[in-house]
């Protein structure tokens, strides 16, 4: 912000801030599509609008915004605590299942702790640890895209107080088996929390991989999160929770931004859980055009992994900046992460489309 003349003085004034924060990559949002006609697949959106309902039971607490929202989160803690047969106590929300992270973080892990994570993975894990003034310890995947499960194990020492688990991985679209994720348990101390991200969890068709819940009810140092953001189509309103040890819980509920989750958030994961075999329609539809997707694209000519997302990820590696621009040409904005590869969301069927005439469009030798 500059007004003339009244400038200088503002900008050269040192106010104290911490150096690790000064130095910390913003949170980049996927590209936005703006007026331009191009399909946004950068951001594991839900493809479909709101429901009926869900928008019915927004609509119905909007006279009610002048007041502060249910800070305990009642109605929908019970809900969830029934759903997955656990105690209320073991249940947190927060702002989107990114604050839930942060306040994990914040709880678990300080200035000389560290927390491992698997990457490429969320871009906000190092960022979240790096707030807290832990130290983030990131290991990289294997070749077929997924958890080192063995080398995250060989990283822990005396120092780690958090190892996150995202299951199935953005950007990869990996997962973790359930008896991978046991091997790894085994070698895990009792006193080091590990969590399971689930944000794409209700994507993943796979009854090899790990269910955190299970983990949850077997190991006392598991914590699952999930979010209504992806499967529920709920990102726009942020909301998100835990499922966490009794101790842990209680922490997250002491760390959390006061009042963070509205009141017209939780009306509507209500109203969406009343939902859930409608939505399961629509999740079912965007697996059945990842399928579509991963075929097609395999068909054109393109080698790719498995995605148990609602995504799908092309290693493009040093080709990511040339594949983004022939994308961005054709109308699909995808997520680009230079010299590693590119994600992109499953869409609509039209949108779908288009994305696989793109990638067909990148694989072509580019003439000059
Ligand atoms: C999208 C995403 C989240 C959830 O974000 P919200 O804050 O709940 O919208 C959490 N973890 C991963 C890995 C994600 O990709």
């Amino acid at each position: 912000m500059s007004t003339p003349g009244f400038t200088s003085e503002v900008e050269t004034v040192m106010v104290h801030q911490r150096e690790t924060i000064s130095r910390l990559p913003a949170y980049k949002q996927g590209a936005t599509a703006g007026d331009s006609g191009a399909f946004k697949l950068s951001s594991n959106e839900n493809p479909f609008p709101p429901l009926a309902s869900v928008t019915r039971a927004i609509a119905s607490a909007l006279g009610e915004i002048h007041l502060y929202p249910s800070m305990a989160v009642a109605e929908l803690t019970d809900r969830i605590a029934a759903r997955f047969d656990v105690a209320t106590e073991n249940v947190a929300f927060g702002a989107g299942s990114v604050e839930v992270l942060s306040q994990l973080i914040h709880a678990s892990a300080g200035a000389g702790d560290e927390v491992i994570f698997a990457w490429r993975s969320f871009e906000a894990y190092p960022i979240l640890v790096q707030v807290a003034g832990a130290t983030p310890v990131p290991i990289a995947l294997t070749d077929d895209e997924c958890h080192d499960l063995t080398a995250m194990a060989a990283a822990i020492t005396p120092q780690t107080r958090l190892i996150l688990v995202c299951n199935p991985n953005n950007p990869t679209g990996a997962f973790v088996t359930t008896d991978e994720l046991h091997a790894f348990m085994a070698q895990v101390p009792a006193d080091v929390l590990v969590v399971v991200d689930e944000a794409y969890g209700h994507f993943n068709r796979d009854a090899s991989s790990a269910v955190g819940i299970d983990f949850f009810r077997r190991y006392p140092n598991v914590a699952v999160l999930h979010t209504f953001s992806k499967a529920y189509g709920l990102a726009g309103l942020r909301i998100g929770y835990a499922i966490a040890p009794t101790a842990v819980a209680a922490n997250l509920r002491r760390v959390a931004l006061p009042f963070g989750v509205t009141e017209l958030a939780q009306r509507a994961a209500l109203a969406s859980l009343d939902a859930e075999a409608e939505l399961s329609v629509r999740i079912d539809e965007i697996v059945g055009e990842r399928t579509r997707v991963l075929s097609a694209l395999r068909a054109s000519g393109w080698r790719v992994t498995d995605s148990q997302g609602n995504f799908v990820w092309l290693r493009t590696g040093d080709g990511t900046d040339r594949v983004n621009a022939v994308f961005t040409a054709e109308g699909i904005l995808a997520r680009a992460f230079p010299g590693e590869g590119l994600r992109v969301t499953i869409g609509t069927p039209e949108q779908n489309d288009r994305f696989l005439v793109a990638a067909a469009a990148a694989l072509l030798p580019v003439t000059v």
